[in-house]
């Protein structure tokens, strides 16, 4: 088994076409080469700007190149519940973002030629248990009225249609979500960005920021920079002067196995529509096919950050997980098992906007495929003036108590959402 991420090591590498500083001044420096940047690296380019992106590691490295690929409309919360919270209005502009996500991937991976099979597979969120479904059926009927026609409700019979395990109290369907090799995607927006001329530079972290004159002076390891305007797309950094954004983004471990690929009949059984697959559970569990005609299978497994034993373990857990769920594959072998850390906020929504000049955007939430495209893409109009663009700007963002940068009170999150799950 190789512990490494099934994405990046089956997609063709990023190759930089620099390993130096550029000479003057540029106009945007971009902090972090994963989906946001180079989304925002590219978007800044076809306007003619001149573009520096400073990657600590490799792009697509962190959580872009490590996710579960998934391009999933709708919120990572239940919608019934959250359009209580917000308003309904307001609920439905920010679902719509996330529907105009899902439209700039697609859009994008037309228009640059991106090969990393998109496609609109629906997504079933699958009710765990059976009082789950009837909080679907909630939010189903506000949808289908409103916000999301292409939303249908299926019961546990309907269900066996859609997938080969009876594990399930039934399922949404959300017709306009899609799936893509997420590794290829991100090397590829990079490669486009790079080609209309951004500069990349990656193992370059940036490590101080200080005003000057109406501009940036940035230091990186490779030396310092003038920039005109900094963009943070840097989700859960633990590198740099970003002690500001470390106060209000937690970083919670995330854990996926892949499968050996497995014969196509067998495939055709468990998901003979090849949705995106998540659960209704706060300890979540998903799953889908790889373009390969592998299983992804990942999952919350436990609160823990990611690090190799920590993936190790989690795999362990996934692995049963999977069983619970397929018992058909006890005896296909797991070939890939990885972690990544997903960049989440208080209230599981996004943050973007403007402090103290800085512009920044991040806080996915674990809805950061397409959200980290819409905002990169966007933060190269709100960068130009255009706020008023931002689906995120009446959002205030007030630290997090007594988080200073190390999420000393995970497992204790951890086991609140276990005893969650258990009761609900
Ligand atoms: C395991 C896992 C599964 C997920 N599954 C899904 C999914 O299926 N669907 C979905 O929509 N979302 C999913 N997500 C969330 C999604 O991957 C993220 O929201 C999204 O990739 C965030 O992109 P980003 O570019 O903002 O951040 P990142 O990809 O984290 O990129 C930030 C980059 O900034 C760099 N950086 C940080 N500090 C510095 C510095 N000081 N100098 C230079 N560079 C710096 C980092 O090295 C990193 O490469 C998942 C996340 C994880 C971890």
């Amino acid at each position: 088994m190789q512990m490494k991420s099934y994405w990046l090591d089956t997609s063709p590498p990023f190759v930089s076409a620099s390993d130096a500083l550029p000479e003057g001044k540029c106009d945007v420096l971009v902090v972090g080469g994963g989906i946001t940047g180079s989304a925002a690296a590219l978007a800044l380019a076809r306007k003619g700007a001149r573009v520096v992106v400073c990657e600590a590691g490799i792009v697509g490295g962190a959580a872009s190149g490590r996710n579960g690929g998934m391009c999933n409309n709708g919120f990572a919360q239940d919608y019934a519940a959250l359009s209580q919270r917000l308003g309904r209005e307001c609920a439905d502009r920010l679902y719509r973002a996330f529907d105009a996500g899902v439209d700039t991937v697609e859009r994008l991976v037309r228009e640059e030629a991106i090969d990393c099979s998109f496609a609109r597979y629906g997504k079933l969120k699958l009710a765990a248990k059976p009082a789950h479904y009837d909080r679907l059926a909630r939010s189903h009927a506000l949808l289908a009225a409103g916000v999301d026609p292409h939303t249908r409700l299926l019961s546990r019979a309907q269900l066996r249609e859609e997938l080969g395990t009876d594990h399930y109290h039934g399922a949404l369907l959300m017709e306009k979500s899609a799936g893509m090799h997420v590794g290829r995607y991100v090397r590829g927006l990079a490669q486009a960005a790079q080609r209309r001329g951004a500069c990349y530079l990656e193992h370059n972290p940036v490590l101080g920021l200080q005003r000057q004159a109406g501009a940036y002076v940035v230091r990186t390891s490779l030396g310092t920079l003038r920039a005109g305007q900094v963009l943070l797309a840097s989700g859960i950094s633990q590198v740099g002067p970003f002690g500001w954004i470390r106060r209000r983004i937690v970083p919670v471990g995330a854990f996926l196995i892949v499968t050996a690929p497995l014969p196509p009949a067998l495939m055709a059984q468990l998901l003979p529509t090849a949705r995106m697959c998540t659960d209704t559970r706060n300890f979540v569990n998903y799953f889908r096919a790889t373009p390969d005609h592998r299983l992804l299978f990942g999952g919350r497994a436990r609160f823990a950050a990611s690090n190799p034993r920590s993936d190790a373990r989690s795999g362990e857990i996934l692995h049963r997980q999977m069983l619970s769920v397929f018992p058909m594959l006890a005896d296909l072998p797991i070939e890939y098992c990885w972690g990544g850390m997903v960049d989440m906020t208080a209230d599981r929504l996004p943050r973007a906007g403007q402090r103290d000049g800085l512009f920044y955007s991040m806080g996915y939430s674990g809805h950061g495929t397409h959200m980290a495209t819409l905002m990169g893409t966007m933060m190269a109009d709100i960068m130009e003036g255009r706020a008023d663009l931002n689906p995120w700007k009446d959002f205030p963002w007030p630290a997090i108590p007594g988080h200073f940068g190390k999420p000393w009170f995970l497992p204790f999150v951890g086991a609140w959402y276990r005893l969650k799950d258990r009761l609900q």
